[in-house]
């Protein structure tokens, strides 16, 4: 067959050629070493704690190597997207004071290797879709759902899936494409792999170290009957044309990694180096077993509850940056003082077992930041934090903002402070002792103030 008449016959619209776009994104240039990461969510609307970690290990690694990080909105799913995505993302992102060097952000895109939208480089996937289709790499699918669930009824277990002798589409004419194309119907389009099940595919996952998997064999799909690439498609795309040089993404895609391997060789393309992370864990309360932090279960697998508790954005990245590197309370230890994003961070030294998420440890961690604060950066940030989620304790604060200061400096600017707070949410209860206006019910006397500091407090009331 004539694969140049085909691939005009498949996608006439499309005039550029993956050279075009080869010279749009040229090789970036970066120091040797310099590594490029990107975050690549799904606008579903929620941040997980998983988000967050994954993001800053992207931040982190990039920063380590004077490299760039990116966040690219994978928006391929129209399923899984809802109306309000991305900015629940940015939110949670900006929330924790997390920027990337290059991406999608609330006043637009940066950097030279966008759009940042998967949805809005549909130009780039069709144009080495169609070069696919030129070299017999890629040819189109009719097969209907109900033909699809009738094959997979036929194979039964254990290798399922669009291959081989199964794949019935794959040797049509031109003839017979033409015409399922005059007659209107729809088409995907399917990579011709040429794996072979007995062999084996190898990567060097910098977490897990050699990874060995049987070679794709899977004829997957890489466009959808509306044109618009599967997840595998556009990273590969994405991931060459951006010049990522390290994927950090879940390990739920270890599984999908050889059918990227092959993808990335049918396009002739470098292949980035892989970094699987593992996923946040917790103790379940009932059972005591290990499981995954549940979106479903779980109100702390939302970064927003983070926010909505009143953590200060400090505590929850220094608690992660302990799960991301055993090495990391040596370096704060030896560094009180520096920068979070200073630390020399190594994908090398993360475990490749899910990480424990421990409340009582980040409730430790944030009491003693929130300790070395001064009282006045305490009472701008309850303030803060009060004006959005506890209207009428900001009201009862704000009337006098010298009374409230003069509290939070009880055992506070001196070499011992006071470690009792571990959440702005906790100010209330805390401050009932002096206010007749606050009622917290679950409020038990004396709670963490001493009689003699009430006495204290009052003198300094008095002094200002
Ligand atoms: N959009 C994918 C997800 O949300 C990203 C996987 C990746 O980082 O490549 O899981």
């Amino acid at each position: 067959m004539d694969y140049n008449l085909l691939a005009d016959l498949l996608l006439p619209d499309i005039d550029k050629t993956p050279e075009y776009f080869e010279e749009k994104y040229p090789v970036r240039p970066l120091k040797e070493g310099a590594r490029v990461t990107r975050f690549a969510p799904s606008p579903t609307g929620y941040l997980h704690l998983g988000g967050l970690f994954g993001a800053l290990t992207d931040i982190l690694t990039a920063k380590a190597t004077d490299g760039i990080s990116m966040l690219r909105i994978e928006d391929t799913d129209k399923k899984r997207e809802i109306g309000e995505g991305v900015s629940a993302i940015l939110d949670g992102f900006s929330a924790f004071g997390l920027e990337f060097d290059e991406g999608v952000t609330a006043d637009g895109e940066k950097g030279d290797y966008g759009p940042y939208t998967q949805s809005q480089r549909v130009e780039i996937y069709q144009t080495i879709a169609k070069q696919l289709i030129r070299e017999g790499k890629a040819y189109p699918c009719f097969c209907t759902s109900d033909e699809l669930s009738e094959l997979r009824s036929r194979q039964g277990a254990p290798f399922g899936g669009y291959y081989g002798k199964w794949a019935k589409c794959r040797d049509l004419s031109y003839e017979e494409i033409k015409k399922n194309i005059d007659d209107g119907k729809p088409w995907v389009l399917r990579f011709r792999s040429e794996g072979n099940e007995e062999n084996k595919v190898f990567f060097d996952d910098i977490i897990r170290g050699k990874i060995e998997m049987p070679e794709n064999v899977i004829d997957e799909v890489l466009l959808k009957s509306d044109g618009i690439p599967t997840y595998h498609f556009a990273h590969v795309c994405d991931d060459h044309f951006m010049r990522t040089t390290h994927v950090i993404r879940g390990e739920e895609w270890i599984s999908s990694t050889p059918k990227h391997i092959a993808l990335f060789r049918a396009c002739g393309y470098r292949l980035p180096k892989y970094a699987h992370t593992p996923q946040v864990m917790k103790i379940d309360e009932d059972d005591g077993t290990k499981r995954k932090l549940s979106k479903r279960k779980d109100p702390e697998a939302a970064v927003s509850y983070f926010v909505e508790e009143g953590f200060p954005k400090e505590a929850l990245i220094e608690y992660l940056m302990t799960l991301l590197n055993s090495n990391f309370e040596d370096w704060r230890r030896a560094n009180k003082d520096a920068d979070v994003f200073s630390f020399p961070f190594n994908l090398k030294k993360m475990s490749s077992s899910g990480c424990l998420f421990d409340m009582a440890k980040l409730n430790d961690i944030s009491k003693n930041i929130i300790s070395v604060m001064t009282a006045d950066t305490v009472l701008k940030r309850v303030l803060d934090w009060a004006e959005k989620y506890d209207g009428e304790f900001y009201s009862v604060l704000s009337a006098d903002k010298q009374k409230a200061r003069a509290i939070f400096n009880i055992d506070r600017e001196n070499p011992k402070p006071r470690k009792d707070i571990s959440k702005w949410s906790e100010v209330p209860s805390y401050l009932e002792y002096f206010y007749d206006e606050i009622y917290t019910p679950d409020y038990t006397l004396p709670q963490n103030i001493a009689p003699a500091d009430a006495k204290a407090i009052l003198e300094e009331y008095m002094k200002v």
